[in-house]
């Protein structure tokens, strides 16, 4: 970049619109805030998204698989994720996925049923985990669907670009944005930052870090493609009769791109998507983002020639399907919270009495048992009138790849629009918000389970109990004995395995 600068002329801007909550960002997390604000009585909504549709990295970055939504038979995961699949299982191929109903089940012809067509991945060997895969296009259309249906309280502003919080010394007051129309100002009560990036509240003086490092999943990207014309079915089977073959495709593969990529089932047999994982590439610079999209592109036609010539019997009359709107990001800058959220949160796990998520990560560690998200992880320290839920939550370099799953950020942002709306009803701030009675909305009116709370089964704490939170398992065990999970628990290596990540227990990671 060059040395040189410009001083920008000061000017006056317009103020475009007035809103109680400005929600920037319409990924899962930011769609969800905007979803449960409305559904908690707040009428005066703006939903900005600098795209022209809203679910993020789901929807625009391919990522179909939403894992791990249950811990033996009860799920935890509910809420506006659980949603998502009620809503698309009414549509033919938008969704597939055990019904939570079966987690837990111990049923050999389900489990291969389920583990085949690749519905709910990461099911542990004996038994159903609730999870399901998406189809993008569809859950686009739905995701507008819900916020239509909401149109007296949320305005929508596509392709608006939020570019900078207006700070009266730390109290956010609303945002700039960019778009065909100028730069323009929205004020807001409360602002809720959503852009997964934290780009917000990196220009608001609140302390944000970055994920940027070498053999840490969030300091990868991706630009997923689909390969349509084959039946993923027949590849699955020819992967399971032919391992060494399957293994030898597997590294040719990564050679061509020059970085891991693998196919995986979405919710119809018609195509396969390839995710991929770019090490040390950060979505927030122009040089990363554009070597993501070009550099993969540029590779395609070679790996859909080299398919057809590994395996002609499945890819014989295969095609490129389609490639992603969007580059795909695990993260990049997150927030410094009022609570940072490490592995020990599990490990032993804390009980934290602002808890607004009830989530299991895809950690092995605790074998993926609920952990308690509190609301101080999405709360920024040193601003007022901010939230930041998402993928860009406050947690330290070895949690963050855990808690930044699709789940957690649909959970986090549905908690931060409730938050928000309580905030405008009560005439509260973020810091002095009344975080009971946002639970009690979140537990008693938005199918929320949460630990302790008068509004939740019982039976959801039992379970968790009854089950030792998970911690049977061996690292747990050598975690708990080093009074640390730090050591025993390392993050997430792009550098061993094949065909995904895995972190040092084992564990195969999106
Ligand atoms: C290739 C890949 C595979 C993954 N695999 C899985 C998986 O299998 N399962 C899983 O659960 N998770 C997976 N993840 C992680 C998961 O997809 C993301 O963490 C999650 O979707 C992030 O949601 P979000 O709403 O926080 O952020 P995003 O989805 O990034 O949404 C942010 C939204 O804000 C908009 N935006 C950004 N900046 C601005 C701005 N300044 N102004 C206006 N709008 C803005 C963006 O356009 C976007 O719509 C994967 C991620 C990738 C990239």
């Amino acid at each position: 970049m060059s040395a040189k600068t410009y001083i920008e002329p000061q000017t006056t801007i317009p103020v475009y619109d007035e809103c109680d909550v400005l929600v920037v960002g319409g990924g899962s997390a930011g769609h969800s805030a905007a979803v449960a604000a409305a559904r908690a009585g707040c009428k005066n909504i703006i939903l900005m998204e600098r795209y022209g549709y809203c679910g993020g990295d789901v929807t625009g970055g391919y990522v179909l698989l939403i894992p791990n939504l249950s811990f033996h038979e009860k799920t935890y995961v509910r809420g506006i994720q659980e949603e998502w699949f009620t809503r698309l299982k009414k549509i033919p191929g938008a969704v597939a996925g055990p019904d939570p109903e079966l987690a837990g089940s111990q049923d050999p012809l389900l489990i291969k049923h389920w583990a085949a067509v690749g519905g709910a991945t990461f099911i542990p060997p004996a038994k159903i985990c609730f999870g399901f895969t998406v189809d993008p296009t569809q859950l686009k259309i739905e995701m507008d669907i819900m916020l239509d249906e909401l149109k007296n309280s949320i305005r929508v502003m596509y392709h608006s670009w939020g570019c900078r919080p207006i700070m009266e010394n730390n109290t956010c007051k609303g945002v700039i944005f960019e778009s065909k129309e100028g730069r323009k100002a929205i004020l807001a009560k409360v602002v809720i930052d959503a852009t997964g990036d934290a780009d917000l509240c990196r220009l608001s003086g609140a302390p944000t870090s970055s994920a940027i490092d070498d053999d840490c999943r969030c300091s990868s990207t991706a630009l997923v493609y689909r390969i349509g014309g084959f039946s993923m079915k027949a590849f699955s089977k020819w992967r399971s009769e032919h391992p060494d073959d399957a293994r030898t495709l597997m590294a040719g593969l990564g050679k061509i791109h020059g970085f891991r990529n693998a196919m995986i089932a979405g919710p119809t047999d018609e195509y396969g998507w390839v995710n991929n994982w770019q090490p040390n590439r950060d979505c927030s610079l122009i040089a990363d983002q554009t070597a993501t999209e070009m550099g993969t592109r540029l590779k395609i036609r070679q790996v859909l020639d080299y398919y057809k010539a590994a395996c002609p019997d499945v890819f014989e009359n295969a095609f490129i399907y389609d490639i992603a709107p969007q580059l795909g990001t695990r993260g990049s800058h997150r927030i410094v919270g009022e609570h940072v959220i490490g592995a020990n949160d599990w490990a032993f796990p804390k009980e934290h009495e602002d808890c607004i998520a009830w989530h299991c990560t895809v950690d092995t560690l605790n074998d993926n048992a609920p952990i308690e998200i509190p609301y101080r992880a999405i709360l920024p320290q040193k601003v007022e009138n901010i939230l930041a839920p998402g993928r860009h939550i406050s947690a330290d370099r070895i949690a963050i790849d855990n808690v930044n799953l699709i789940p957690q950020c649909v959970g986090t942002g549905q908690a931060a629009g409730v938050a928000a709306a309580v905030i405008v009803a009560d005439g509260s701030t973020t810091h002095t918000v009344n975080v009971s009675k946002v639970q009690d909305i979140l537990a008693g009116e938005q199918n929320v389970p949460l630990p302790r709370n008068s509004h939740t089964d019982p039976s959801y704490m039992e379970n968790l109990v009854e089950h030792e939170y998970g911690l049977y398992t061996e690292p747990a065990k050598k975690a708990r004995a080093n009074n640390d999970a730090a050591g025993t628990y390392r993050h997430w290596t792009l550098s061993s395995g094949s065909g995904a990540q895995q972190n040092n227990n084992g564990n195969n990671m999106p």
